[in-house]
């Protein structure tokens, strides 16, 4: 079992196979993109597996694969067979920009992948356009539909940013009403890797609240797990439900369940704070399985606990791009 030294249980980890990407989304990278990792300094598949399975062993009971664009991977499905293989795995989930799935939604489905979060931060074809830098509007828009349509589980992640999305944000809910679906509202964070940078932001959670409750006043708060991200809602009248991150304001840090490891092989207790260890030159090096095990064990014993104090282990916390730690 991983237990940090606040005595939380560690059983979800996300998992980013790449810091590539297809899409540039001007609030997670420069346009120009970032200087991603060199390729033999990211986490083969086979390293991947032994990683994942490691961590099944140590109480993880879920994992979110997750990147740069996890498609971008061409062994992907290798990676995703192999989880489904490990015995305590309860859940498997992808976090994707819905671009190059199509050709494996089939193969998810009989893998029972079922748990999909879509990024989608606008309905409007000229804004995803703009905010993805990109014209893969109507590939999303069908591999969308057909993952509602197939019956998958899926969530969108919409963040919202000022001057740019807000006014899809009532589109999107009017356009869900009709699908089993979840639209969760993320605050943006300031990992753009050197973008911009900003010490607050318009859209926090309330904001964001506020502006669909104006909308649609008659909504019911929804139960959710204690380690949820999400303060979920639902429109009366709707099929699907909504969510509120408050990913910047980090409401949600006392009960964080969460690992991240990074397609380099890092490991992160925490978002904003500093890689605790690197476990790709302990796989290459050959290291036992139990020393890995003991490293990642370490790494929880001095967790931060807090995003904000986690933030005070380095000055250039800020840096970063979501792409290369997974979100
Ligand atoms: N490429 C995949 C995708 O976009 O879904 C997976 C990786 S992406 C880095 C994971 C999540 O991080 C996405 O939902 C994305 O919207 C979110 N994200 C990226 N940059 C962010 C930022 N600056 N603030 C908040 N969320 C961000
Ligand atoms: Fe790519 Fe996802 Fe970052 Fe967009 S948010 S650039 S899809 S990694």
């Amino acid at each position: 079992m991983l237990i940090d030294n606040h005595n939380r249980t560690i059983n979800y980890l996300r998992l980013a196979v790449t810091d590539r990407c297809n899409l540039r989304c001007n609030y997670c990278m420069p346009s120009e993109g970032i200087n991603f990792a060199k390729r033999d300094s990211v986490f083969t598949i086979d390293e991947l597996c032994l990683v994942a399975e490691i961590l099944v062993g140590q109480g993880i009971e879920k994992i979110r694969i997750t990147g740069g664009e996890p498609f971008v991977r061409k062994d992907l499905m290798v990676l995703l067979r192999h989880l489904t293989t490990l015995k305590g795995l309860n859940d498997i989930s992808v976090t994707t920009n819905a671009t190059l799935i199509g050709p494996h939604i089939d193969e998810l489905k009989q893998l029972g992948i079922n748990n999909i979060n879509v990024s989608l931060d606008a309905i409007n074809r000229g804004t995803f356009e703009k905010i993805t830098r990109r014209n893969q509007y109507d590939t999303v828009h069908n591999n969308l539909i057909r993952l509602i349509s197939e019956g998958f589980n899926v969530r969108i992640n919409f963040i919202v940013l000022e001057g740019q999305n807000e006014q899809d944000i009532l589109p999107i809910l009017r356009l869900m009403k009709h699908y089993p679906v979840s639209v969760r509202f993320l605050e943006e964070m300031p990992f753009n890797g050197g973008s911009k940078t900003f010490q607050k932001i318009k859209w926090d959670y309330k904001a964001i609240l506020a502006h669909i409750t104006e909308a649609f006043p008659n909504y019911r708060k929804l139960e959710s797990p204690a380690t949820s991200t999400s303060i979920n809602y639902q429109i009366e009248g709707h099929k699907s439900t909504f969510g509120l991150i408050p990913s910047f304001s980090r409401t949600f840090c006392g009960s964080c369940n969460r690992l991240r490891i990074t397609a380099t092989g890092d490991v992160i207790t925490c978002l904003y704070g500093k890689p605790k260890a690197n476990l790709r030159e302990m796989v290459r090096g050959g290291n036992p399985r139990e020393k890995v095990a003991q490293t990642i064990l370490a790494t929880l014993g001095s967790r931060a606990k807090t995003g904000f104090e986690a933030q005070n282990e380095h000055e250039k916390v800020f840096d970063k791009s979501m792409t290369s730690i997974g979100g």
